[in-house]
């Protein structure tokens, strides 16, 4: 392995002056470590967060939620706030990576993650997130796992994460704690498209901490749940999946929020899809003709033109599952 310095500190002050000076935060580790064994990532000085104080998940005023950035992933999933108000979040985690990852990993790096696209791990492959303007191997190779939306030229890689697909969902804000002092980016803003930088993934300044994810209230009660379609029942990334909310009021959806994984560039929000629910009753019907615009603007590349349909019909159960059969 590239040799590197390895540093631990134990105030949020101590993180940003590292952190200024070029160095990469570490906590669970389980995807910088990984990288830096194959060769993909060469941090020079690596500095241990895992001591800082972000490690508390609590309720926000009328029904939010805050996870602390070094909430484990088990944690959170475990935590009975995070089950009672967010079965999503929870759903989204279980799914997740093994039992000893979940242990290990935490939410800020779980959003921090990077692909799994195998070209990218391959350090003989073009890859311009590897090696920007090296190409991309993955577009006239085997691509049966790559997006269908949002992709670029330069990169068709999608985004791993299974829990950041609810917070995508939820419409959650990422909180930065940076040399300029704090700030809170929307989900949407915080993962970034690939466009002609790929290797660019967050709006994150240099040395900023992500301190925390948090999810704003929403009207209750709110029905949620996470469907994961994948090759095998453990231990796999999805080759689509669906995050969903649902506050129906009356008979009639007042609220909807959907994402989709597996398929974009990063987690998919799904506007046409909430906006053809909101405000009428749920019914079979209704799932079905909503969710046909999940693959609204898709470009299917050579092997995973099945995706198309998948996407459609894991949303299609999703909501079903979550707004029931009426
Ligand atoms: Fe690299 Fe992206 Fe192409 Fe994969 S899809 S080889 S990550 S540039």
């Amino acid at each position: 392995m590239h040799p590197f310095t390895y540093t631990r500190v134990s105030s949020t002050r101590d993180a940003l002056a590292a952190g200024r000076r070029g160095g990469r935060y570490i906590a669970g580790g389980t995807t910088l470590v990984d990288l830096m064994r194959e060769g993909v990532e060469h941090p020079a000085t690596i500095v241990d967060i895992s001591g800082l104080p972000l490690d508390e998940v609590r309720a926000t005023e009328r029904g939010g939620l805050r996870i602390g950035a070094l909430v484990s992933m088990a944690q959170a999933a475990a935590h009975p706030k995070v089950r009672a108000l967010f079965p999503v979040i929870s759903q989204a985690l279980e799914l997740s990576a093994s039992a000893q990852l979940r242990n290990m990993a935490t939410i800020g790096g779980n959003i921090m993650q990077r692909t799994r696209c195998t070209y990218f791990r391959d350090v003989t492959a073009a890859c311009n997130k590897r090696d920007p303007g090296s190409g991309c191997a993955a577009r006239d190779g085997f691509n049966r796992t790559h997006a269908i939306l949002g992709a670029s030229t330069a990169c068709v890689a999608t985004h791993p994460s299974d829990v950041s697909v609810a917070f995508a969902a939820l419409q959650a804000q990422v909180h930065l704690l940076g040399p300029d002092g704090e700030r809170r980016l929307s989900f949407a803003d915080f993962l970034l498209r690939p466009g002609t930088t790929p290797q660019r993934e967050q709006a994150l300044h240099p040395g900023e901490l992500i301190t925390a994810v948090e999810i704003p209230a929403l009207p209750r009660p709110l029905a949620s749940g996470y469907l994961k379609v994948r090759d095998r029942q453990s231990y796999e990334f999805a080759l689509t999946s669906a995050a969903v909310a649902l506050h129906v009021r009356g008979g009639i959806i007042r609220e909807a929020k959907v994402a989709a994984g597996g398929v974009g560039t990063v987690p998919w929000k799904l506007p046409a899809v909430e906006d053809h629910l909101i405000g009428e009753r749920p019914s079979d019907a209704l799932w079905k003709a909503a969710a046909k615009k999940a693959a609204d603007g898709a470009r299917p590349l050579a092997h995973n033109r099945f995706k198309v349909e998948l996407l459609q019909r894991t949303v299609e159960r999703q909501l079903r599952t979550v707004g029931g059969h009426a």
